[in-house]
């Protein structure tokens, strides 16, 4: 998820990878390492460290001139502690074979069983060290039948050979001491690209690493790899296919690439959405058994399945997830659930008495009053659950159980792709803590087989920007609003008028859409927007008795609404459809038109939306 970029040629590889790792520093890592070859010595010289580059540059001798070769990598932890020894590059249990990996690979601990039956030792908690291992045994145990063909390299065999084996998704660069001035890339699922200068070639995660040395590149493809050495190159299916792949010139600025294009990170985040959930949801719905893998509940899933009381702990964007997560279990579980404000659960001398489960939600997983709730929770001997997205995290450490986002580091300010994922997961815990206690396997099937439907119908809900963008010109002059939803729309409502708050500085207000003859409805004047969530559910009826309300005074109505729902026209002064979802699955869907109204809102209104005023990514303190 994070960067690679790769180097042969006739300078010292060192430097290039260096200054290539730091333009891929935008995306957010937590460690970095460089392997180098000297192509006439052999050998593999591998230095990494946890932290910044600027930590790893510290351990770095002078560049060696001789060094031409080299792979480099920036780490954004999926399996595994962002330590020094997870870090990247890995070497194979014989040490010849050197690899930077990005993705995930789904299948790797059915590889790393069977690797350690055949004696490969492994030293880091990561994915990644089984494609090495893999690799490096296929190339050592290469004979008989197995042997490569037609003259073909060991090497080269050896790497073919291992991807296939591999589920999951991977961008790699990968080097072997018995081909010094060999160097390989592949891809599948996570982004690669080989770059051609003069006398020297590049392989990066992202363009904005090699832009300065080459703008001749090759996109790889899915189930593609590239074979280099000083003598030219290949490109080749990982079934040996040779192909013949165009060459293209990169056009764009680094900035642009930076942002693959987008104008900011928060509107690249709300298109990246259904990559995010099907990497969130990846490997862990198993449809064949009906069930849902969870591995970092595992040992504690009698405590979830006794609890008599779930309690959510979690700040701004999570507690509304968190809030979503509450209907979720008490809905599919039948347990009793509450959200609560970590920073108002903290200081409230929390009563926890057995059979109780705290659940912490946070991106960065350093909240520091989310912290400080896991931490009386767990004096006060509760088994606790975080839900973060950023590995090795205090929190993720701190917690008994665990379950990753694994949306890859999210940079804009206004979580998107955060808050759907935290919701997919307290889904896949719903359904599954549901299968234990008493839903049947047919619910349980139908759960599973929607929610593995939820990135697509999000992919549908990403086309209407242009329609949505129309909306918020004619509206986002106005300095107040309304957000209402009922049941599990009820939390989105909320997150939708956060949305606009954090980054258009309108000022809305998101409630239970009954709650307003309770008091603001007194605000309502002609013309005021008012965004109702309507889609298709079992509080319908009720719903449009509350847009009826709002109607009646003169506000302005922005629907979201079921697809094909005719009826709901008469009500709207402006109608978002989007597609249908069972009713508990909703919020991941109609909570995507309401982050593109922010955007849009915010944009038009001249507002830098990455860098929203007073707000911090990640708040560290309480
Ligand atoms: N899954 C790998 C790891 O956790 C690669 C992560 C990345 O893409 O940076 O080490």
């Amino acid at each position: 998820m994070c960067g690679i970029v790769a180097y042969l040629g006739k300078k010292p590889a060192q430097p290039i990878l260096i200054e290539g790792l730091k333009r891929l520093e935008y995306r957010g890592y937590d460690s970095a390492g460089v392997a180098l070859i000297n192509p006439d010595k052999g050998g593999i010289r591998v230095i990494k460290s946890s932290g910044r580059i600027s930590v790893l540059e510290e351990l770095l001798s002078e560049p060696d001139p001789k060094e031409v070769v080299g792979i480099g990598h920036t780490r954004w932890a999926t399996h595994g502690e962002p330590n020094t020894i997870n870090a990247h590059p890995h070497l194979d249990y014989t040490g010849k074979i050197a690899i930077a990996h990005n993705g995930i690979i789904e299948n790797y601990s059915t590889l790393k069983t069977w690797l350690i039956t055949k004696g490969c030792k492994f030293v880091s908690e990561t994915d990644t060290e089984v494609i090495a291992n893999l690799i490096g045994y296929l190339y050592s145990n290469t004979d008989g039948e197995d042997a490569p063909r037609d003259g073909q390299n060991r090497f080269e065999w050896a790497v073919q050979h291992a991807l296939n084996e591999l589920v999951g998704t991977y961008g790699l660069a990968i080097v072997c001491t018995d081909f010094p001035d060999m160097l390989i890339g592949a891809k599948k699922g996570s982004p690669l690209i080989f770059g051609l200068g003069k006398n020297e070639y590049l392989i990066a995660s992202d363009a904005a690493a090699i832009v300065e040395h080459t703008t001749q590149v090759i996109y790889l493809a899915d189930n593609e790899m590239v074979t280099i050495t000083p003598k030219g190159f290949h490109t080749k299916t990982i079934d040996n296919i040779e192909i013949h792949k165009e060459l293209k010139q990169i056009e764009f600025s680094l900035s642009a690439i930076e942002l693959d294009g987008f104008k900011h990170y928060m509107l690249k985040e709300i298109y990246e959405q259904p990559k995010a959930l099907n990497m969130c949801l990846g490997g862990r719905l198993d449809m064949r058994d009906g069930r849902i893998v969870l591995g970092g509940i595992s040992k504690y899933w009698r405590e979830f399945t006794r609890a008599k009381r779930i309690v959510i702990n979690a700040c701004g964007t999570a507690w509304h997830a968190g809030l979503i997560g509450e209907y979720l279990i008490e809905q599919l579980a039948r347990i009793n659930t509450e959200t609560h404000y970590a920073s108002e659960f903290r200081y409230r001398n929390p009563i926890i008495e057995d059979d109780t489960v705290v659940i912490a939600i946070s991106q960065s997983g350093e909240t520091a009053d989310t912290l400080a709730a896991v931490e009386q929770a767990k004096e006060r001997g509760a088994v606790t659950l975080g839900i973060v997205n950023v590995v090795g995290s205090t929190i993720a450490r701190t917690t008994d159980a665990g379950v990753y986002l694994r949306v890859g580091p999210e940079i804009g300010v206004a979580s998107t792709k955060a808050f759907t994922a935290q919701v997919a997961v307290l889904a896949m815990l719903a359904i599954e803590l549901g299968r234990r206690r008493h839903l049947s396997t047919e619910q349980v099937r139908f759960y599973i087989e929607e929610l593995s439907k939820i990135p697509a119908k999000i992919e549908e809900v990403l086309s209407l920007s242009e329609h949505i963008k129309k909306i918020a010109e004619a509206t986002c002059d106005r300095e107040n609003w309304l957000f209402l939803g009922r049941g599990f729309n009820y939390p989105v409502a909320l997150e939708g008028a956060l949305k606009l708050k954090e980054i258009s500085y309108i000022h809305a207000e998101g409630l239970p859409a009954a709650e307003m003859k309770h008091g603001p409805i007194a605000l309502i004047t002609k013309g005021m927007p008012a965004v109702f969530i309507a889609t298709k559910c079992s509080q319908y009826e009720k719903i449009i008795g509350n847009i009826e309300e709002v109607r009646a005074r003169g506000g302005r109505t922005i629907i979201v609404a079921s697809q094909g729902d005719e009826n709901i026209k008469q009500y709207a002064d402006f109608l978002i459809s989007v597609p249908d979802v069972p009713e508990e699955l909703q919020p991941m869907v109609t909570v995507v038109p309401l982050q593109i109204l922010a955007y849009h809102a915010a944009v038009l209104r001249g507002h830098d939306v990455d860098k929203p005023r007073n707000l911090a990514k990640s708040v560290t303190v309480e």
